[in-house]
């Protein structure tokens, strides 16, 4: 059985992370996607929230679960009887801080791979800041994040004016 784990903050899960999990629960048996704990950025939504978010978004996709986790991201892969780490790319930034990390892990954990699959053109330059920013100014958020989580998005930041 090939399992992956696919880690981040999903604060909140967008278009961009969801087409990454889509992509993993085809290439994969079962896929984690792992909300880390101490990311060292100050999330926005609860731990609880973003997990239950990625959840709610992934229900159609039978082998992906959401989880937390503040262990080190190799012991929790480990853990699950993991073998790989999914990683999505963006852009040419997003590169030099996941190759760092990638051969950290390989130092760390030699028999688990990071596997990386280039972001779909449509949301390259969307990330979870850009949602926030957006959510902040009650703007049209479809083609941000799912639809399921948006009312929820709002809730807790569309609240500027
Ligand atoms: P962010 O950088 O948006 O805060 P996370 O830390 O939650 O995101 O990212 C988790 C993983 O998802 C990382 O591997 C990141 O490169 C990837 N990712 C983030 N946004 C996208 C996107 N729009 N398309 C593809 N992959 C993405």
């Amino acid at each position: 059985m090939r399992i992956a784990v696919y880690p981040g903050s999903f604060d909140p899960i967008t278009l961009g992370h969801l087409n990454i999990v889509k992509r993993a629960s085809r290439l994969f048996d079962k896929v984690y996607v792992c909300v880390m704990v101490n990311s060292g950025k100050s999330p926005v939504f609860t731990v609880e929230e973003r997990v239950d978010f990625v959840n709610r978004v992934t229900s159609k996709y039978g082998n992906v679960e959401a989880e937390s986790s503040d262990s080190l991201l190799v012991d929790y892969v480990k853990s699950k009887g993991g073998l790989f780490i999914v990683k999505g790319l963006r852009a040419l930034s997003d590169f030099d801080m996941e190759f760092q990390m990638a051969l950290t892990n390989k130092k760390l954990e030699p028999g688990i791979d990071t596997v990386f699959l280039t972001a779909d053109e449509k949301y390259t330059y969307l990330s979870s800041t850009i949602v926030r920013e957006m959510a902040m100014y009650h703007a049209d958020l479809t083609k941000f994040v799912p639809r399921e989580i948006i009312p929820d998005v709002l809730e807790k930041l569309g609240k500027a004016d």
